[in-house]
């Protein structure tokens, strides 16, 4: 039901790719990245510490400080500051990322963490409160609609489902929207993901749709780039099973007329299993898809909730 033609580029913590770039000499290599998502994606690795000139081997270094503004150190050196340096060595490569859609990062490094990184305080113990890697914070803080995640919680389905549906969804937002921006193009990209909206956050989709219904009294870059920024905090969680039922039962009701009775009856009961966690999502999608592709609408069978990422990465027989 969708074609993507053009590259999806996603930035990858070097070491992932299993370069040998670690404090240590050694990688992280991710099996999941290089062998299933490198079909997907084309992966752009870089490693801030190399860049910045720490070499490999390296001493260890670890965040200190005001967990507002926390410093980067040598973790045996607590006179000497790198952040400095290392800033120096992602800046100007940040522009670089522009036309990425997602970011895979390695964990518990106080350059590339997410989150949870610890940030030690003088007397050589931790802050309560943790922080982010100092580049990571930068990217984020350059491109915050980029889809950004650990590899680490990637192995968590439903995380691993949410950042690859963003990915996507940054993508064709890019390649439908701001490629050519017009009216016409966002109203139709928002019609495409009426149900993966609604299944992912009601209170948003009826946001975008009052938005979307001055369009045309917008300033068309503006508008886009408003849209973008709550359709992208819409998707930022995973979906609940309620919500997805509520959807799938939702979609159903396309096909009271030209469906019989009980074969609808029994789409609702596997929506209901499907609610009761003893069946997959990928379940009642398909017996849906199936019945839609016979005698669904134009405007449901256009509906990405339907495959909003290639079906063979088989990420909804998971949740
Ligand atoms: S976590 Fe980041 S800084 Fe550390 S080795 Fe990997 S890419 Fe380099």
């Amino acid at each position: 039901m969708s074609d993507i033609s053009t590259t999806i580029q996603v930035g990858l913590s070097a070491c992932l790719a299993g370069q040998e770039v670690r404090y240590n000499g050694g990688h992280s290599q991710s099996k999941l990245c290089l062998h299933t998502l490198a079909q997907y994606f084309e992966f752009k690795t870089f490693c801030p510490e190399v860049a910045a000139g720490f070499g490999t081997p390296r001493p260890t270094m670890r965040l200190t400080g005001d967990p507002a503004n926390p410093r980067l150190q040598f973790s045996d050196d607590s006179q000497q500051d790198l952040t400095q340096q290392l800033n120096q060595g992602f800046s100007d490569k940040l522009a670089q990322f522009k036309d990425f859609d997602g970011y895979i990062l390695m964990k518990n490094s106080p350059s590339c963490g997410l989150e949870r990184i610890k940030i030690y305080q003088a007397n050589g113990y931790p802050h309560k409160q943790r922080g982010q890697g100092l580049f990571t914070a930068a990217l984020i803080k350059r491109y915050p609609l980029l889809p950004v995640e650990e590899e680490g919680r990637l192995h968590d389905p439903h995380l691993k489902e949410n950042f690859i549906l963003r990915v996507y969804a940054h993508h064709y937002f890019k390649q439908e929207v701001l490629s050519a921006p017009d009216h016409h193009a966002l109203i139709q990209f928002h019609s495409r993901y009426k149900y993966i909206l609604m299944a992912h956050n009601q209170e948003l989709y009826r946001e975008l749709g009052r938005i979307l219904s001055n369009a045309q009294e917008s300033e068309i870059n503006a508008l886009s780039q408003q849209y973008l920024k709550l359709f992208m905090q819409a998707l930022s969680k995973p979906a609940s099973h309620k919500n997805h039922s509520n959807t799938l039962l939702h979609i159903l009701g396309y096909l009271k007329k030209t469906v019989p009775s009980e074969a609808r009856q029994n789409i609702a009961e596997v929506i209901h299993k499907y609610r009761q966690n003893q069946l997959p999502l990928s379940t009642p999608i398909t017996l849906l898809k199936h019945y839609i592709e016979q005698y669904g609408t134009d405007y449901i069978k256009s509906q990405r909730y339907f495959e909003p990422y290639p079906e063979a990465l088989c990420l909804a027989n998971h949740l």
